[in-house]
């Protein structure tokens, strides 16, 4: 009976991990278009960055394209929803003069970043956006303003090297997604050759990013693998993978279902980590630690550091849609 030899394992299992309001938000507001308008509902880019979550919408009738115009003319009726990363003006502006109908899923996090970048703009400072290059997140922020008004500060040695036009007029935000810790020294950076430097009212770096860095923090320290559940795209996944690292973990994955772990390469650990990004849904976790149980006499221990009750409310259009179990 292989189950007599099984290893004992403990797993830490990190709470609050998975799916945050923002991404439950965009992911609802797919699938009520879909109730509400019926099939094909566009999607431009990944709505979260999960190919799980995007495939079984796909397998709903959503279908995702990068770009406007890859929406044909016959199906110009269909609603297009846009991610919950973000979009630049330019997209909705697009739409617009293509007589598209669109549903806005950026998370209200993400909006109000946006809207603090707005600000700092309409007060006349520079806008110094602290992020990642390329993230359509980024895409998105640089794009609620003006080309040339929003510069991009990836890191401590960008804070350095950075020279603006006026050092005493700029104001910053962040992405949401940040590693909490990283962004602190770039702040402190540009803080020290900035004194002026205005911070936006309120912190850019949302609650979830916060609270499953606070709880991967807590449960690392001690483990022979840290497990983090998300999609090689997902930044605030992978930033959970570095924040393992750094708190202890002996070795740290980022990994998108079961069958992609290399069991040989797990080898012989007692304590394994998990955690999940905020676009990883909770059947794969699950799928994750039954894949354990199957080779190890695991127990399951909660590692909870906070309790989540954020709720963000869908678009005004969908709000007496009502679904069924088959939806
Ligand atoms: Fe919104 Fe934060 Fe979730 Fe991004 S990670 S969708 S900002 S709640």
């Amino acid at each position: 009976n292989m189950h007599m030899n099984r290893p004992p394992l403990t797993i830490r299992l990190c709470g609050p991990r998975g799916f945050c309001a923002g991404v439950d938000r965009a992911i609802q507001i797919v699938v009520l278009a879909l109730k509400r308008y019926g099939a094909p509902v566009y999607v431009r880019h990944e709505i979260v960055h999960n190919r799980y979550v995007v495939e079984g919408l796909e397998a709903k009738g959503a279908i995702f394209v990068e770009e406007l115009d890859e929406i044909p003319a016959e199906h110009r009726q269909q609603p297009v929803v846009f991610s919950a990363h973000g979009v630049p003006k330019s997209v909705p502006e697009d739409a617009t003069s293509r007589n598209l109908f669109y549903l806005d899923a950026t998370c209200p996090l993400v909006s109000k970043v946006h809207k603090q970048a707005m600000r700092h703009q309409r007060l006349g400072r520079h806008v110094i956006l602290i992020g990642h290059a390329g993230h359509p997140e980024v895409i998105g922020t640089m794009g609620q303003l003006p080309e040339g008004s929003v510069s991009l500060v990836e890191t401590v040695e960008d804070a350095a090297a950075y020279t603006p036009a006026d050092a005493d007029n700029l104001g910053y935000v962040t992405q949401t997604t940040l590693s909490v810790d990283d962004t602190a020294g770039v702040i402190a950076k540009l803080m020290e050759r900035f004194p002026n430097l205005t911070a936006p009212s309120a912190d850019s770096i949302c609650y979830a990013t916060t609270n499953r860095q606070e709880a991967v923090k807590a449960a690392a320290p001690g483990c022979d693998l840290f497990i983090v559940v998300g999609a090689p795209n997902s930044s605030n996944s992978k930033r959970l993978v570095e924040v393992a690292l750094r708190a202890g973990a002996t070795r740290s994955l980022l990994v998108q279902r079961a069958s992609e772990i290399d069991w040989d390469d797990v080898g012989e650990i007692g304590t394994l980590g998990i955690s999940a990004g905020a676009s990883a849904p909770e059947v794969i976790v699950d799928e994750i630690i039954e894949a354990f149980r199957h080779r190890f006499d695991a127990k399951v221990e909660l590692a909870i550091t906070a309790e989540e009750n954020e709720h963000f409310l869908v678009n005004r259009e969908l709000r007496d849609v009502e679904l069924t179990r088959a939806d």
